[in-house]
């Protein structure tokens, strides 16, 4: 099977790439190892977003909402109407497992549940995000069944004792979802306070649970290990082990560097930021250019939706339209101080 272009991931940086592919006159074939925009699938459920409508929108159409911000049901459902309005190709559930090239063609080994296939093309974009790949503890049980590294529906809490590991916006908002839906909560974490970035909505809800004894939590604590029942951690140089029926480890996560790496193409040693032709996002493998969170490297609050749905214009665009996206990027980027 062949096509020029092959677009892997359909996450918003995907398919703004694929709008301006198409803009251009390919015919990019669009593919991911989940759902359309399977990153926003894990964000938790009813969750609000940071940025403001008219910045998460790709390819001039409009996200209506019904409040000030999107949430997450309604960036969903605008993603997926982008794909139907553009009439973009795009294969759920197939996974880009290898790419590499040979002579003049780009040769990608695709899985899915049914198939392994080969696919031929002239051009890859890789737009994979990082939501892939959590960042792991390393702990004995972590891969137990009652563990996740992806927030989830709360209800399923109800009653149950829950631990969540971590303390970014994610994080704070499961253990707020888990406490409303009757959920008896503790949150760990490594850091002594609330970062300055968690979300203004929620700082003042989850500290005013705290202070009610309504969540707990465990500053500067670690977790050393986690089994059917309850997770250890280490706190101030003792152990302690708390009950846990659901644990939620929310500590991040990070671009698959091994794909990347089997591709041949260059990572910074410490940053693992890909080495990019900074007007094209091609990398060192010629054909093959990267878009969205990944050109970030371990650095994955550096581009997000607001500032990388401009790089399908510096891959498909003329110099005219990578100078605008340039600009566009550096004004999104300061404007939310990243
Ligand atoms: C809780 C939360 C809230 C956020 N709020 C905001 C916000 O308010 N504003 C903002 O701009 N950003 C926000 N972000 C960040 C934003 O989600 C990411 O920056 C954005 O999703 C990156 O888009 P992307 O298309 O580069 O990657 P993704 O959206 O992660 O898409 C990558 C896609 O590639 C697929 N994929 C991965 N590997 C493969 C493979 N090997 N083969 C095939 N497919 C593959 C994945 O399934 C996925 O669908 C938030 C993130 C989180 C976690």
């Amino acid at each position: 099977m062949s096509d020029d272009l092959l677009i892997v991931g359909a996450g918003p940086i995907g398919l703004a790439c694929a709008i301006s592919a198409k803009r251009r006159g390919f015919d990019p074939l669009v593919i991911d190892a989940g759902p359309i925009a399977a990153a926003i699938t894990r964000y938790p459920v009813g969750m609000t977003f940071f940025t403001t409508p008219e910045r998460l929108e790709i390819g001039g159409h409009p996200l209506v909402c019904s409040g000030a911000k999107a949430t997450r049901e309604e960036a969903l459902k605008y993603y997926r109407g982008v794909v139907r309005a553009e009439e973009l190709r795009v294969r759920t559930f197939v996974r880009l497992a290898d790419v590499r090239r040979d002579g003049d063609t780009l040769r990608c080994r695709l899985t899915s549940r049914t198939a392994d296939a080969e696919h031929l093309a002239a051009k890859v974009v890789l737009a994979t995000g990082y939501f892939e790949h959590p960042n792991l503890l390393g702990v004995p049980g972590e891969a137990l069944a009652h563990v996740s590294h992806y927030a989830e529906e709360p209800h399923v809490t109800a009653g149950l004792d829950v631990v969540i590991v971590g303390a970014k916006n994610s994080a704070i908002e499961q253990a707020l979802n888990c406490f409303r839906a009757g959920a008896r909560v503790t949150v760990i974490s490594r850091r002594t306070e609330l970062k300055p970035s968690v979300k203004y909505w929620l700082r003042p809800d989850f500290e005013n649970r705290v202070k009610a004894g309504e969540i707990s939590v465990r500053w500067g604590a670690a977790v050393t290990a986690i089994d059917a029942g309850g997770v250890t951690i280490s706190i101030g140089g003792r152990h302690e082990r708390l009950p846990a029926d659901k644990v939620y480890l929310l500590t991040g996560y990070r671009p698959d560097f091994d794909l990347f790496r089997r591709a041949g193409i260059a990572l910074d040693q410490e940053s693992c930021r890909p080495v990019l032709n900074p007007e094209t996002l091609e990398t060192n493998v010629p054909g093959i250019h990267m878009a969205g969170s990944v050109t970030a490297g371990l650095n994955i609050s550096e581009v997000f939706i607001e500032n990388g749905r401009y790089d399908g214009e510096k891959i498909f665009g003329d110099p005219a339209s990578r100078t605008r996206a340039e600009a566009a990027y550096s004004r999104e980027t300061r404007a939310t101080g990243e």
